[in-house]
């Protein structure tokens, strides 16, 4: 068997098993992310991962009908207790974890037992989009940012600090040490961590990446996040809210374009240096938010972080460096055009990175085939500009926007598409009607 879609190693497995063996791993955590948002895990002893590198590991599919609560509902497609998929780990990127000593970890792809690419795989749709991506002349490079807000097991807050302040680097300094340390052993290119807003939270930003590597390397920091927490008797939340009327998780994606090596959103004729096909991708995916948002923002918790004056994006505009946009662009610093890119500010840590990924190259490839304009610009907070639309304000908004988007469901194909939509209308259902309060405590530890 040739290469699999998103295999990114020329390691052969035995070499690899070796290689961990020797470095005293003795398991291997094969993970995916599921339409929750939740990445799921099979684990191997290390013995056996030349045999799950070639053979793959069983798995269900019902996992792709799972809900936020593990509870499950049925897709026309997909659910219920029938068949089983092969799980196939990307030994390109598997690495030992530093701050679980005896693990590895690697993302994995799924397939039909005979082989045939499994429709509902997150993990090949973006690495699907890439390549069409590709196969139009365009590159992409993509960093998610994590946040997430840490306590101690008995909920109180680790750190009184103030919001960005240095206070809270001293009183978690050997905690945020330790998560330095594990990153950078496990070869993540981290550029900042820095605290964030919230009472107790955090931000960690990393360099940008292909598409597929930025949403497998944003499963890895979230899981080091977890376990460097745990080691020091912390948990850390990555859910959209954690507190009512407060700021929340956001996990904003940056995206940049190139052709031939030059960056399509800095250098050209058009506002802010904008070249053609760059804006016409931004405009995509514009057109298309209140569609992705059901992706990006999947949660019914996700709702009650976006909200207007709360950096989240809740509005439906761009604007250059407008953290208040929900689409902000980036400009290039001045003599660095590789610097330019677009922030989709709107996402929030209950995404699946790899749909969201994937769905918003596929909303700017469709503005770039529509010759798609930007329209006019937003500064300052939309708030206090009339006129400018907000983003939908529920899971149901958005989901009736994701179920009208002829093309992401071109892009995602049929069953993806059928059984995305059935998990989100299942939790939209789930957790109707619940109060903040309730809404934020069933999904706190989840993601
Ligand atoms: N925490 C904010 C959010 O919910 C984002 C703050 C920032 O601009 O980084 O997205
Ligand atoms: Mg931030």
């Amino acid at each position: 068997m040739g290469p699999r879609a998103g295999e990114t190693g020329a390691e052969p497995p035995r070499v690899t098993a070796a290689r961990l063996g020797g470095a005293g791993v003795v398991g291997l955590a094969l993970s995916f992310v599921d339409n929750a948002g939740i990445a799921r895990v099979k684990g191997v002893p290390i013995a056996r991962l030349a045999d799950a590198a070639e053979q793959g590991v069983g798995m269900s599919p019902v996992f792709d009908t799972f809900l936020v609560d593990d509870s499950t509902t049925q897709g026309r497609w997909l659910g219920g207790p029938d068949g089983d998929l092969r799980l196939f780990p990307d030994l390109g990127r598997a690495v030992a974890l530093a701050a679980q000593p005896g693990w590895a970890w690697a993302p994995a792809d799924r397939y039909h037992q005979d082989g045939r690419p499994y429709a509902a795989c997150q993990r090949q749709f973006a690495a699907r989009t890439v390549a069409r991506a590709a196969g139009h002349g365009l590159r992409l490079l993509a960093a998610y940012e994590v946040e997430w807000t840490v306590r101690r097991e008995d909920g109180s807050l680790p750190t009184g600090g103030p919001a960005y302040g240095l206070h809270r680097l001293t009183d978690l300094s050997d905690y945020l040490r330790d998560l330095l340390t594990a990153l950078d052993e496990q070869g993540l290119a981290v550029q900042q961590l820095h605290p964030e807003y919230a009472p107790g939270q955090f931000e960690v930003s990393v360099a940008a990446e292909d598409p597929v590597a930025a949403a497998d390397t944003t499963v890895l920091v979230r899981h080091t996040v977890r376990a460097v927490s745990a080691a020091h008797g912390l948990r850390a939340s990555f859910a959209p809210a954690v507190a009512p009327g407060g700021v929340g998780n956001g996990a904003h994606l940056h995206v940049s374009l190139w052709r031939e090596g030059r960056n399509l959103l800095t250098g050209g004729p058009g506002r802010h240096g904008l070249r053609e096909e760059g804006e016409a991708f931004l405009a995509g995916v514009l057109a298309e938010l209140p569609a992705l948002l059901a992706i990006g923002a999947p949660s019914p918790a996700s709702y009650l972080r976006l909200v207007p004056s709360h950096w989240a994006g809740a509005h439906h505009c761009w604007g250059p460096e407008n953290r208040e946009a929900a689409l902000r662009l980036v400009p290039g610093l001045p003599g660095r055009p590789e610097t330019a890119n677009a922030e989709v500010k709107c996402f929030d840590g209950a995404a699946n990175p790899y749909l969201a990924v994937g769905a918003v190259i596929a909303a700017g490839l469709a503005g770039i085939e529509a010759g798609a304009v930007l329209p006019e610009e937003v500064g300052g907070d939309p708030s206090d500009r009339p006129g400018v639309p907000r983003l939908p304000q529920s899971l149901p908004e958005s989901l009736a926007a994701f179920a009208a988007s002829e093309v992401l469901r071109e892009a995602l194909g049929e069953v993806a598409h059928d059984t995305f939509a059935a998990v989100r209308r299942a939790e939209a259902q789930l957790l109707a009607g619940l109060d903040p309060e309730a809404l934020i405590d069933a999904t706190r530890w989840r993601y």
